[in-house]
């Protein structure tokens, strides 16, 4: 039996794969593996970035945190990175009007329809213009365009790396509407506490609301992995509950029961462990 495995300073992830195909693209190489544990599972440059078992849990953390917590509808939400789809086929519950996803390497969003229909499925909507350019750029010189927008990038190497800046967030501020918010995907506070650390600290140079939050995701490094809220002014923790409750009963009757995320996970995956708070200076 082949096994797949990804360490992470000396432990890591190991899973028995039945199947694999390998890609090299200009931006990174792509694995594909069919697993005995996961289903199929989506690696880029050595990192696990999906698969058919537990993507429910990012897609659904990154997305449904920042869209119910905003007060008036997302007309328009940005997503840099997001190549398999999943972050747009939940964006899509929320009924925006339009999402631009920003994706620098094409391969990985044919190959995602081709290998991954059930995550991608939202790539066909006619409301989702798919930009194949880096994200970085993409943002500069844009003012006041987006309600959300959503760092779905893979780890701060390679091409993600420009995408946790404070430069980078600094551009976001000025492309967001009055009232808006962003939302990073920020590494795992327990395997990579330098990298959330670092998007902690940039968000906070820049915007007046930053408040990290958890997710447990077993195919990622230790299982801990965290998002981080942004904005100048609209807090996560500040929503009303019975609206939220209103707004999620309406989405499930549309588009049927979310997995993860529902009104207790909205807050609860605000809280932070001891340790977090202590490294943060919280
Ligand atoms: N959604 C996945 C998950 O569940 O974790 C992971 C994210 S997705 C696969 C990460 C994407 O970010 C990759 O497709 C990668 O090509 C893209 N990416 C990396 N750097 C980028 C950049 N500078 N601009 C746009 N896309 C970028």
């Amino acid at each position: 039996m082949l096994r797949f495995t990804e360490m992470m300073n000396g432990a890591g992830l190991a899973v028995d794969v039945n199947g694999s195909k390998r890609y090299k693209t200009p931006f990174q190489e792509i694995l594909l593996l069919e697993t005995e544990a996961f289903g199929k599972m989506l690696v880029l440059d050595g990192a696990v970035q999906t698969t058919d078992i537990d993507e429910f849990v990012y897609h659904e953390m990154i997305t449904h945190v920042p869209l119910f917590t905003i007060e008036k509808s997302a007309e328009k939400v940005l997503v840099i990175g997001g190549g398999d789809g999943g972050t747009v086929r939940e964006l899509l519950k929320h009924n925006p009007l339009k999402i631009d996803m920003v994706e620098i390497d094409r391969e990985v969003v044919e190959l995602s329809k081709k290998e991954f229909p059930k995550i991608a499925s939202g790539l066909y909507d006619e409301r989702v213009n798919i930009h194949f350019e880096d994200g970085r750029e993409f943002v500069k010189g844009k003012e006041s365009e987006y309600d959300v927008v959503i760092i779905d990038c893979s780890d701060p190497v390679g091409p993600s790396a420009v995408l946790f800046s404070e430069e980078f967030y600094k551009d976001l501020k000025k492309i967001l509407k009055e009232g808006g918010a962003i939302v990073t995907q920020s590494e795992s506070p327990f395997s990579q506490f330098v990298s959330f650390k670092t998007v902690f600290s940039n968000l906070n140079k820049v915007f007046s609301v930053v408040r990290p939050y958890l997710a447990f995701i077993p195919t990622y490094p230790s299982g801990m992995w965290s998002f981080t809220f942004a904005s100048d002014g609209l807090d996560p923790l500040g929503v009303n509950p019975e609206t939220v409750m209103e707004k999620i009963a309406l989405l499930e009757k549309e588009h049927g029961a979310l997995e993860y995320y529902n009104l207790e996970m909205h807050f609860g995956a605000f809280a932070m462990p001891g340790f977090v708070n202590k490294k943060l200076n919280r």
